[in-house]
């Protein structure tokens, strides 16, 4: 059934007022009343290609609470797509960043194949979508939709969350895939200007890096004693179900349970969770480089004995525009086996249950609150939440000077970043010094959380949109 639509529950933004003071909130409260006086009557209709799984998802889920909060009609649709489709806009996806992905070309066929999709969704999209509403469509999976919605006179974003800065054959040829449904939309929305392709029309583009949200699950602050029971409870580090209760808080305040176990690729029991953790979350996706990031540790970082490596994504099956998680896994599982013994015995791969998404969220959130070094080796990245989470969490973050992450990490100052991302030896040492210098790692974190309070947060996200959509009414 195509099109899905994912329940909004209102959140008041002056809960945000704790963290960032009356100031900003007075100013987010007048703009929500300019928004709502302009929109008189339309609705604000978010589209992209899956509820779970993947930064988008995980931004959308809480912003447009925020928006709803403020009594502005916000609505958010998953599409539906088949297995070809979404095997193709992972091809274009992997294009997009220079990486030829499956290695087919792009064809007349997969234009059908796009084309049909895309109208398929935006057909089902016509029964909710009014003229002068605002559609906010998400990523290349959902381009081919913006022409029908144009069509139907509605104000049409498109928001680009991904993309390489270099200029290359694959990229340029995926562009030419995606852009001819683009000609006509009101805004396009990137994360970075080095992001941003030539042909976007300068008049038409806005700049808005995405941001966090310090009360949804996976951001709350977690007391180490529940990190580590959910930790014991999934099985990544010693101890177990006989000990303290997996609990955690939800976005609304309530509790819920760990009550799943993680899928674990390990030799022997769990370490202990005293020992030192460097951890990385990420999809299982090639461009996240988990495999680099085990064989940079393997290599590089063994001085310290305590120390060991946490890489941990989605149960593979979990994340629905994702099909190569299954190979990408397959792959690190094998480099894994292919490591002398005492280097696997350092490293264990982690799938994470996606059945329910705050217990998935509960549990990034016990890995990074848990992690003494946290880890985002990308090879290229639109902007790296998982950067922004860790950051929030006060701990020193050792990621790659690409993409988006620039922009979040003043190297030294905030985090480190590695200038190249495929250089094992620099990530290593760099991992290494954090792991040896516990004041320095100390200076790191608490500057990083210091700067995702004054430039990632909800307010000058929402504030970014506010303005956006005043200027296209
Ligand atoms: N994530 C998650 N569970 C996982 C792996 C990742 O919730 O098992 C989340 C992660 O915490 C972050 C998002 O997925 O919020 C990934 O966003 P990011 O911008 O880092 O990368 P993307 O996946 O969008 O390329």
């Amino acid at each position: 059934m195509p099109l899905n639509s994912i329940p909004i529950r209102p959140t008041d933004l002056t809960i945000l007022e704790p963290i960032i003071g009356k100031d900003r909130i007075h100013r987010m409260l007048a703009t929500a009343s300019e928004v709502t006086a302009a929109m008189s009557g339309r609705s604000i209709i978010n589209v992209n290609s899956t509820a779970k799984g993947g930064g988008v998802a995980e931004m959308l889920h809480w912003l447009l609470r925020y928006i709803r909060g403020t009594g502005i009609d916000v609505s958010w649709y998953v599409m539906d797509g088949t297995p070809e489709f979404f095997a193709l806009t992972k091809r274009i996806h992997n294009m997009l960043h220079d990486n030829k992905g499956d290695g087919l070309a792009l064809t007349a066929a997969d234009v059908d194949t796009f084309r049909e999709v895309s109208l398929r969704n935006a057909i089902e999209l016509r029964a909710v979508v009014k003229p002068g509403d605002v559609v906010v469509l998400h990523d290349p999976q959902t381009a081919g939709i913006a022409p029908v919605m144009k069509e139907l006179g509605a104000i049409v974003i498109w928001r680009c969350h991904v993309g390489t800065e270099r200029d290359s054959e694959l990229r340029r040829a995926a562009w030419d895939f995606v852009r001819p449904n683009l000609e006509n939309v009101d805004g396009f929305v990137f994360t970075r200007k080095s992001l941003v392709p030539d042909w976007v029309d300068q008049e038409r583009l806005v700049l808005i890096p995405p941001s966090i949200d310090p009360f949804s699950t996976k951001n709350r602050p977690m007391t180490h004693e529940r990190a580590r029971a959910i930790l014991q409870n999934v099985g990544i580090v010693q101890g177990g179900v006989n000990g303290a209760v997996p609990e955690f808080t939800l976005a609304d305040g309530s509790t819920g349970r760990v009550n799943r176990m993680a899928d674990i690729v390990r030799t022997g029991p769990a370490p202990s969770p005293d020992m030192k953790f460097a951890v990385q979350v990420s999809r299982w996706d090639r461009l996240k480089d988990m495999q680099g990031v085990m064989e940079a540790f393997a290599e590089q970082v063994d001085g310290d004995r305590e120390s060991r490596l946490v890489l941990a994504g989605p149960v593979v099956t979990g994340v629905a525009d994702d099909p190569e998680g299954g190979e990408v896994l397959t792959e690190c599982v094998e480099a894994w086996r292919e490591l002398p013994h005492f280097e696997r015995h350092r490293i264990q791969l982690v799938c994470i249950p996606m059945t329910d998404i705050d217990e998935n969220a509960a549990i990034v959130n016990a890995l990074q609150t848990q992690a003494t070094v946290v880890i985002q080796k990308s090879l290229e990245e639109g902007f790296g939440l998982t950067v922004t989470e860790a950051m929030w969490k006060g701990k020193p973050v050792v990621a790659s000077a690409v993409g988006g992450i620039q922009d979040q990490i003043v190297h030294g100052e905030s985090g480190l970043l590695v200038n190249d991302p495929r250089d094992a030896k620099e990530f290593g040492s760099a991992v290494q010094s954090v792991l040896d210098d516990g004041k320095f790692a100390r200076e790191l974190g608490a500057n990083a959380a210091q700067r995702v309070t004054e430039k990632f947060l909800g307010d000058r996200h929402l504030l970014q949109y506010a303005e956006l959509i005043i200027k296209l009414i």
